[in-house]
């Protein structure tokens, strides 16, 4: 039955997302998530949607029989969702399936950024290892390092977990101390900032983490300190950081993630302490593949069971029916 009930693709979408759409209903695309776009036709009989772009509180509003949002990602700060939970529309997410290969990407940032490796490889590839001799050694070491994780949910937990099997200390800070969790908490970022000199960011976008990262948090990080992002670009002042990386007032960086994708600040490209990835936190072929089958799995359970399987806290009390 769920073969007729239209579901809407704006933008961009993981091939076997698609393709499972197509199947299980009837797939409706767009070019973008832009009202403009939406024919009296769509508005009239679009009811689901799935889709990894930015979703306004306009094109929700332009979609008056929309009833879930399928994100693709765990980071939903791209959608309005507070709108969407007043206008009874729910909101599903794709946790726990990227978290082990997420906090992977966030030691391998960590390595590069501390003991140098791209910049090894790049030695190598050069062919400066034969003509000049050894890489120089690093400054860096993540010996007798103090880590604080920003944002000790999902990720940051799984992260905590491999940093505890390198064998160094775990600290951290989110709004609220997390109950059964011994690291220690710190009730503010630059508090936290103070106590370790590793700093490894996994919080959320949006207005309550914008800019978190400043220069006041890096200068108490200090001339030793690393800052790993792994969460959204969002959260850091990305001109203080670049600051910071040029005049010492921290070692290095790590950044997966950054405010403005797919562009870059010349700042950081210009800084040569900064190991910079293009937001593969979670690209694998296999890693990818289960967020699309949850994403359309949300789709599937709204539709025939008539509850989602990871709804987001915005659009938790959402039921069927609701649409305002
Ligand atoms: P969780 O919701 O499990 O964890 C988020 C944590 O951040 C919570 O512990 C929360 O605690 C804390 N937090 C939220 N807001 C604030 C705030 N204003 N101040 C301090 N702490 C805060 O999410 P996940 O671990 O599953 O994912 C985290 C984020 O990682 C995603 O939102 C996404 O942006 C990013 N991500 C990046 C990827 C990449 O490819 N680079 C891939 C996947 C995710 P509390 O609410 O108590 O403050």
């Amino acid at each position: 039955p769920t073969q007729k009930i239209p579901v809407l693709v704006p933008g961009r979408l993981h091939p076997h997302a698609v393709e499972r759409i197509g199947k299980e209903f009837e797939l409706v695309a767009l070019p973008a998530a832009d009202p403009k776009l939406v024919t009296p036709q769509i508005a009239g009989t679009v009811r689901g949607m799935s889709s990894m772009t930015t979703v306004s509180a306009a094109f929700i509003d332009a979609l008056p029989n929309l009833e879930i949002i399928a994100n693709f990602g765990v980071g939903y700060d791209a959608v309005d969702a507070r709108h969407a939970g007043s206008a009874g529309v729910m909101v599903t997410n794709t946790p726990d399936v990227l978290t082990e290969e997420v906090a992977d990407t966030a030691i391998g940032l960590l390595l590069n950024a501390v003991r140098e490796l791209p910049k090894a490889e790049g030695w190598l590839r050069a062919g400066r290892w034969a003509s000049e001799g050894n890489y120089p050694l690093t400054r860096g070491t993540l010996r007798g390092r103090r880590v604080g994780i920003f944002g000790m949910g999902r990720i940051g937990l799984a992260i905590a977990r491999r940093i505890e099997a390198f064998g160094l200390p775990v600290s951290y800070h989110n709004r609220r101390a997390v109950e059964g969790v011994a690291y220690a908490w710190y009730p503010t970022l630059v508090e936290l900032a103070g106590a370790v000199d590793t700093l490894i960011s996994v919080a959320p976008g949006g207005p309550s983490t914008e800019k978190a990262v400043d220069r006041t948090v890096l200068e108490a990080l200090g001339p030793k300190g690393v800052f790993v992002n792994i969460g959204r670009g969002s959260t850091v002042d990305e001109d203080a950081l670049a600051q910071a990386l040029a005049d010492g007032t921290i070692l290095a960086a790590g950044l997966d993630v950054f405010r403005n994708e797919p562009n870059v600040p010349d700042a950081l490209l210009e800084c040569t302490n900064a190991s910079l990835l293009p937001h593969v936190g979670s690209a694998s072929v296999h890693t990818r593949k289960t967020m699309a089958d949850l994403a359309v799995d949300n789709l599937v359970s709204w539709f025939t069971e008539g509850r989602p399987l990871t709804p987001v806290a915005e659009t938790a009390s959402v039921v069927p029916g609701a649409r305002k």
